[in-house]
């Protein structure tokens, strides 16, 4: 009862509500307005890929033009970035210190995921990490946060050892796509091998625009022997 009196007085001044109806919610994203998000669910390919990839298309996925060149086999996006929702949530799960509507957010990669993904087995994600100076002001990486929720829910194992060594800028305040490209150059370094029985890895991260982010961290998981790199993303 004393529990129960002291989380209402909380409550009371601290109220859950959903960021975009502000209607009073356990999670910060209700499920009335993750229901309103389209599903964008869209698929890039490898050109000419050595493996099968990891992600297929099905019924209402849209396709890309094939992935030239890199180090990636497939990458999946699940929603518009342009969509206000998304948008809106992306801004709070990184600017506005809501490290928990990861959760809501992860559900919504999970339906295109669950829908595309090919195989269950031997798969290990990896969350696109961010430099240090970023990590200690803001105070977790969501990328992390969107990871430890497909473990949760699919028990997959994450790999931890992929580092930002570049403190680049935010990719996102960078207009020119050629700047973008390379300002990621050589922003990451993979610093332990893959394991003989990981089939494929699975980057996580929370928006694209250029790609060129997943495709540097890509090519540092590729000298350390992982041979179907597949990214996964919230939106694009
Ligand atoms: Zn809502």
């Amino acid at each position: 009862m004393q529990d129960f009196i002291t989380q209402s007085i909380i409550d009371l001044f601290v109220p859950n509500q959903c960021i975009v109806c502000q209607r009073l919610n356990k999670v910060n994203l209700c499920g009335d307005c993750i229901a309103k998000i389209p599903n964008n669910t869209t698929l890039w390919l490898k050109d000419k890929p050595k493996t099968q990839p990891l992600f297929v298309p099905k019924f209402n996925t849209k396709i890309q033009p094939p992935l030239k060149d890199g180090y990636i086999d497939s990458i999946l996006s699940c929603s518009k970035f342009s969509n206000h929702i998304i948008r809106k949530s992306i801004h709070y799960l990184k600017y506005k210190n809501l490290p928990q509507i990861a959760g809501p957010l992860g559900s919504i990669m999970l339906r295109s995921l669950s829908q595309n993904l090919r195989l269950k087995d031997n798969i290990i994600l990896c969350p696109i990490p961010l430099h240090p100076n970023r990590l200690k002001f803001r105070g977790y990486n969501q990328a992390l946060l969107l990871a430890e929720y497909f473990h949760k829910k699919l028990n997959l194992d994450i790999y931890n050892e992929l580092y930002r060594i570049l403190d680049t800028p935010h990719q996102m305040k960078i207009n020119d796509r050629e700047t973008r490209i390379q300002n990621m150059d050589n922003a990451f370094e993979a610093r332990q091998k893959a394991s003989t029985d990981t089939q494929s890895i699975i980057l996580i991260d929370d928006v694209t625009t250029t790609l060129s982010t997943i495709q540097e961290a890509a090519k540092a998981l590729s000298k350390v022997g992982f041979n179907s790199i597949n990214a996964l993303v919230l939106a694009h």
